[in-house]
């Protein structure tokens, strides 16, 4: 008999926790999780999921003006906010439940309440304790707002979720993937919308041909978008709305202000300083290329140490752990090289290994292979709106480095690309690949002529 009540305690039932707890579980680990707010984390409550049911929710003011081309007269009476957020509760309580049925399904025991270190073997949840010769923390990480005066009148993405009321006007603060997918969310459901960054462009280790693209679609949308703005403080007015002021001297008034300017690691309350786990310059929780901490008795995986900040990374890393810790044999490393990741603003952004950029920084000489072109869904619809795509192939192999796309279903589009490039395609094959027409996603394999050459 062990001396521990657990084998592996698992701190946090996100995406990463869940998948470790669940593999575990299933090689014959005696698994405990513990979570203190909600099952499936950021991903299913306040992340991934419901941010895409607003994007899906946001496009179909665009759908229904499309429409009238292709002979539809359609009339748009109003949009319902809080039916959208009721619905969209309504799904993520059946996920929360699927995750409860996964984990006690496994013989994983679930444990509520906020978990603190004791010391590297016991964990404390209210006023229970736990032992577990291994504690995996999984504790994912949580949205920051820089320190400033008005602080306290912005949302994140943790309250977006569940507004009250669709403001009629709202600034996104902030450059990255989240803040241009709110932006074009709130844009979207008729929201006068002003996106904010500090940078000289949002979107920063996005290809620039994507990211140029980007800035144009969005402004032709009607999006406000400012760059080279720092907002210095927010003031509340007397009718409710609130005032930005910015570093130039300029103003703006909006009635919502959302900052998704970044995450920190989740470590809070966890009790750390009772074990030996250090963090790394960053703030995040140091760990070796094997999820282990400098405690040897503490792993951790996800969003809490320095990873890539997205759902099937913590997964793969959660699946990689429960192997190597309980069925060896069959531990494969977590493949980190030609991700693919997608941004869902309207329309989509795919993108999938190396930028035009990195890859002249590693001295590559390429072949750029560039097309923007009305899809074909636009045409009757009289808009205008262009798709961009564009190849990254280095000359020496021929092997395609990158792939970056902007237009509608990006995501789906990409993900298939993505096998290709896992597999080391090169252009010949691109080019030998026949397409499915009419598509847009034929433009990848018909594209004969590199736009430009090193
Ligand atoms: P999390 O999923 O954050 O889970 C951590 C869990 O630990 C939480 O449930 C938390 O409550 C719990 N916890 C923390 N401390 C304790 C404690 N002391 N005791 C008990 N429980 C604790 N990724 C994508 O791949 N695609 C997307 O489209 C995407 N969109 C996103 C949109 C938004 C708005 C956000 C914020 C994130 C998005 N992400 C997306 C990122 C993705 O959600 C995260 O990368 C992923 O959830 C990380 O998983 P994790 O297991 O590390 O942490």
């Amino acid at each position: 008999m062990s001396e521990f009540d657990f084998d592996l305690f698992v701190i946090g039932a996100g995406s990463g926790g869940v998948r470790a707890s669940r593999m575990a579980a299933g090689f014959g680990a005696r698994v405990a999780v513990a979570e203190e707010l909600y099952l499936g984390g950021t991903c299913v409550n306040v992340g991934c999921v419901p941010k895409k049911l607003f994007a899906y929710a946001a496009h179909f003011a665009e759908d229904v003006e499309d429409a009238r081309g292709y002979g539809w007269d359609l009339k748009v009476e109003s949009f319902n906010w809080q039916r959208l957020v009721e619905n969209k509760n309504t799904e993520i309580t059946r996920l929360n439940g699927i995750y409860h049925n996964l984990l006690t399904g496994a013989g994983v025991t679930l444990i509520h309440g906020r978990a603190r270190l004791l010391d590297s073997h016991t964990v404390a949840v209210g006023d229970k304790r736990f032992t577990s010769e291994r504690i995996l923390l999984a504790t994912g990480g949580w949205p920051f707002v820089p320190e400033f005066p008005g602080r306290e009148h912005v949302i994140t993405s943790n309250e977006v979720f569940y507004l009250e009321q669709l403001p009629a006007r709202c600034a996104v603060v902030g450059g990255g993937y989240i803040a241009v997918e709110f932006a074009s969310i709130f844009n979207g459901l008729g929201c006068q919308t002003s996106l904010l960054y500090r940078g000289e462009q949002f979107l920063r280790g996005f290809d620039q041909g994507l990211r140029d693209h980007m800035v144009v679609t969005m402004q032709n949308k009607g999006l406000d978008l400012q760059f080279n703005a720092q907002v210095e403080r927010i003031d509340k007015q007397a009718d409710g709305s609130l005032l930005l002021h910015l570093h130039n001297g300029e103003t703006l008034e909006t009635d919502l202000v959302l900052y998704a300017t970044g995450r920190r690691p989740k470590l809070d309350g966890l009790g750390l300083e009772n074990t030996a786990v250090t963090l790394d310059e960053k703030g995040f929780i140091a760990v070796d290329e094997l999820y282990q901490t400098t405690d040897p008795a503490v792993f951790a995986i996800g969003d809490v140490t320095d990873t890539i900040q997205l759902t099937p990374v913590a997964l793969a890393e959660g699946m990689a752990l429960a192997r190597r810790l309980y069925r060896p044999e069959e531990y494969r490393p977590v493949d980190y090289e030609d991700l693919a990741t997608a941004v869902f603003c309207i329309p989509n952004i795919g993108t999938l290994g190396m930028t035009e950029e990195q890859a002249r920084a590693q001295g590559y000489k390429l072949d750029i292979f560039e097309s923007r072109f009305r899809p074909m869904r636009n045409t009757l619809a009289g808009n205008a709106e262009q798709s961009f795509m564009k190849l990254v192939v280095d000359q020496a192999s021929d092997r395609v480095l990158g792939v970056h796309m902007v237009g509608p279903d990006a995501g789906e589009i990409i993900q298939g690309l993505a096998v290709a490039l896992k597999a080391g395609a090169t252009k010949s094959v691109f080019d030998a690949t026949l397409g499915i027409h009419p598509t847009a996603a034929e433009e990848f394999v018909t594209m004969r002529t590199p736009s430009r050459r090193d």
